[in-house]
């Protein structure tokens, strides 16, 4: 049985089709228009009246659109190494006339790029610039082994967010509304508490939701921080999952076996890969990424706030063993039975130390472990074959790991008959 869609989902496509017609209807108009990394304060840029768009989030909408192949080859012709991550090469695919879902991006006239994620995006942002002969700001964000941010850390991002607000300021003419930011804060603030509350539902067993629809609506939490938009979606997504868990709705059908997955998604096989467990009676319940969204962002000393959370809220600017702590509190919460980790051949930063991760998560938290090579838009890289052929031998670990046997499946009935 399929799961219900969500009401909110319907909501979350809309304000996604208006946000991305706002900002071309706003470069036409004249006003100012940022391109930004995903993990950067934009809440900044949305108080000064500066429309900001993603590419990383264009890139990965092109990758549930299956169009990842034909953008990647564009940029390959033009001389992009396949080893680039194809975030990058779909942006670059875009911008040399390959087909967008959005129809593209409205140039910029400032590209924002902090370095917490990886260093891809300051090469990626850099060349932006000479494309579009606009400004670039960078915010670079230290490297954390031990999961906190010192101090001196935090001033030193600090003192780049408020160059960055200086050069906005040049850039639209107008200065800098301080008390504008606040409200705009507070309004990032109620969104990101909304979204943690929905992740916080979401673990609970049975779960009410498929990671993969929550995947669906984090559109708002990426794009539209500091909006009332994103607190209407998620303020919309935690009734509705209050009321899933009240009537002990379960999204999956069937958990036999709770997954939880580390890394980016296969973005062009979210449902197929969702169905493909769930023939095994396996869900995919929660993951990693949907964390690099869960925030305290304080309206009442905003660019501290935002220095310490923007740089340890994602784990790729963060050691091996924090990573490792961070899964291992997160398979705990969702109670999940094994761990999927997505060698992301793109997202390098991400899918560095999966063996170890592989061997410390099976040793800590007793649940087995499957490594799947793969990609999160350039379906090339991933062999379905092998994918299939490495769930099926998972599922047999799990089954023996948690009941003790082999479960004969009833495809395999018909297949003997
Ligand atoms: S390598 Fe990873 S963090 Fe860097 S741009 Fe690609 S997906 Fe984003």
């Amino acid at each position: 049985m399929s799961p219900k869609k969500l009401e909110t989902t319907t909501l979350t496509q809309k304000v996604m089709r208006d946000y991305y017609a706002g900002c071309r209807e706003a470069k036409a108009q004249g006003r100012k228009v940022a391109w930004s990394t995903v993990i950067m304060p934009t809440e900044i840029l949305v108080a000064a009246d500066v429309e900001v768009l993603f590419p990383e989030n264009h890139s990965a909408t092109c990758g549930t659109k299956g169009l990842g192949p034909a953008l990647s080859e564009l940029a390959e012709a033009a001389g992009l190494s396949q080893e680039t991550c194809s975030y990058v090469r779909c942006d670059l695919g875009v911008r040399m006339g390959g087909h967008s879902p959005w129809g593209g991006l409205p140039a910029p006239d400032i590209v924002f790029c902090a370095t917490a994620s990886c260093s891809t995006v300051t090469k990626w942002f850099e060349d932006l610039t000479r494309h579009f002969g606009c400004e670039l700001a960078v915010v670079d964000m230290p490297y954390n082994f031990s999961g906190s941010i010192t101090p001196h850390s935090i001033d030193y991002i600090v003192a780049q967010f408020e160059e960055s607000i200086r050069r906005i300021e040049r850039i639209t003419g107008r200065p800098f509304d301080r008390d504008r930011f606040t409200e705009v804060m507070k309004l990032s603030r109620e969104a990101h508490e909304y979204w943690r509350k929905c992740l916080e539902l979401g673990a609970t067993k049975p779960s009410p939701i498929t990671t993969t629809d929550i995947l669906v609506n984090m559109g708002p939490i990426v794009c539209l921080r500091g909006t009332q938009a994103a607190v209407d979606v998620y303020r919309s997504l935690y009734a509705e999952l209050s009321e899933r868990v009240a009537s002990g709705y379960v999204a999956a059908g069937e958990e036999r076996f709770r997954l939880f997955w580390d890394n980016i998604p296969f973005w062009f096989a979210l449902g197929s890969l969702s169905r493909r467990l769930g023939e095994h009676g396996a869900a995919i319940v929660g993951a990693t990424y949907l964390y690099h969204w869960v925030r305290e962002v304080d309206p009442a000393d905003p660019l501290r706030s935002m220095a310490r959370e923007y740089s340890t809220a994602v784990t790729m600017n963060q050691s091996v063993a924090h990573k490792i702590d961070k899964l291992c509190g997160l398979i705990s919460l969702y109670q999940a039975d094994g761990l999927v980790i997505h060698s992301n051949r793109s997202c390098k930063p991400d899918a560095l130390g999966a063996l170890d991760l592989q061997r410390a998560v099976e040793r800590r938290c007793g649940v087995p472990v499957l490594i799947l090579e793969g990609d999160h838009t350039d379906s090339r890289a991933v062999s379905d074959a092998a994918v299939q052929t490495r769930i099926e031998a998972y599922i047999e670990a799990l089954e023996q790991k948690k009941y003790g046997h082999l479960r004969v499946t009833t495809h395999e009935i018909h297949a003997s008959r």
